[in-house]
């Protein structure tokens, strides 16, 4: 199996699901991820280790990180809340796991109830747990920049500070940072400038990802323009799935289905078959008849011609 030019990291099972009013059933969440690995797509972040009475619709991610397990050249990511979720995480088996940082501090306050001071403190304990462990045992251990392009509750948000946070969450001890637009409200200019001056910052190995939301259907361009800048791994959600409930109005992420079709038309490998991708949808459409699935791809079919794996 070689490498793709391009990894796609899903997260429906976690960002999509976490927004839905719907619970889905842990044997579909099964079938969802299985088919989807079988498709192509090498990582997949599959929950969320949260106390399951505030997030009920990922109470099984435990449970899911151990039947992903079996699948094989899977890379299987979760989100961590706080230190108490990353020794689960650890516990759980998980290849990656990544924790929010708002850089927004009224959002962090709103979603995970700290400051940032208290935030890069969790982080360097997190990081010191995972540097306690033998080596076969530590997952990549990311922090996200959140809100980074924008905050519903504060609004704008300094590119300064950006800088000053991914500075930080690097000096805590973290392995890299990614960059999110959990708002939808960057655009390519934004998304060029922030992950060239985060590179400057950290240097070119430590941003490798992005995670962006469609919410004014600018997604795939920011896409393209963190393409330009050198990002080689890019979060998206089957079906558009996804939001983030502390940012009302944010609807899902970038549509897995229309990402990996502009990056194979442009000639950039994912490793995923197109055909097979398109067929998940099923599963995602039977379990959840009640939510909106979107994306132009599965609408319009793949042109006639088109070279694929
Ligand atoms: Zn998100």
């Amino acid at each position: 199996m070689t490498d793709p030019d391009i990894l796609i990291s899903e997260v429906g099972p976690r960002d999509g699901l976490q927004n839905i009013q719907s619970i889905m059933p842990t044997t579909e969440k099964k079938r969802w991820i299985h088919a989807q690995a079988m498709a192509g797509v090498r990582e997949i972040e599959v929950g969320s280790f949260v106390p399951a009475k505030l997030m009920p619709q990922l109470a099984d991610t435990a449970e899911l990180v151990a039947y992903c397990k079996q699948i094989e050249g899977l890379t299987i990511a979760a989100l961590i809340p706080n230190y108490r979720g990353a020794v689960d995480a650890v516990a759980s088996g998980v290849h990656k796991m990544s924790i929010p940082l708002s850089v927004s501090e009224t959002h962090s306050q709103r979603n995970l109830n700290k400051t940032h001071t208290q935030m890069l403190d969790e982080i360097k304990s997190i990081a010191d747990m995972v540097k306690s462990l033998p080596s076969h045992q530590q997952p990549h251990f990311e922090v996200g920049l959140s809100t980074a392009f924008g905050c519903s509750i504060e609004g704008a948000i300094s590119e300064d500070k950006v800088l000053r946070l991914a500075e930080r969450a690097m000096e805590a001890g973290c392995d890299e940072v990614g960059l999110s637009d959990t708002t939808g409200y960057g655009n390519p200019a934004q998304v060029k400038r922030l992950v060239r001056s985060i590179k400057q910052v950290v240097g070119d190995k430590s941003l490798t990802g992005v995670h962006l939301h469609n919410t004014y259907g600018l997604g795939l361009a920011n896409a393209l323009a963190a393409l330009e800048e050198g990002i080689t791994t890019i979060d998206s959600s089957l079906g558009g799935l996804g939001g983030c409930p502390a940012a009302p109005g944010a609807s899902g992420n970038i549509v897995t289905e229309d990402l990996v079709f502009m990056l194979e038309a442009m000639g950039l490998s994912t490793g995923i078959s197109l055909p097979l991708l398109l067929e998940v949808r099923g599963i995602l459409s039977d379990a959840l008849p009640n939510e909106s699935l979107y994306g132009f791809t599965p609408n319009a079919g793949l042109p006639k011609g088109f070279r694929g794996i």
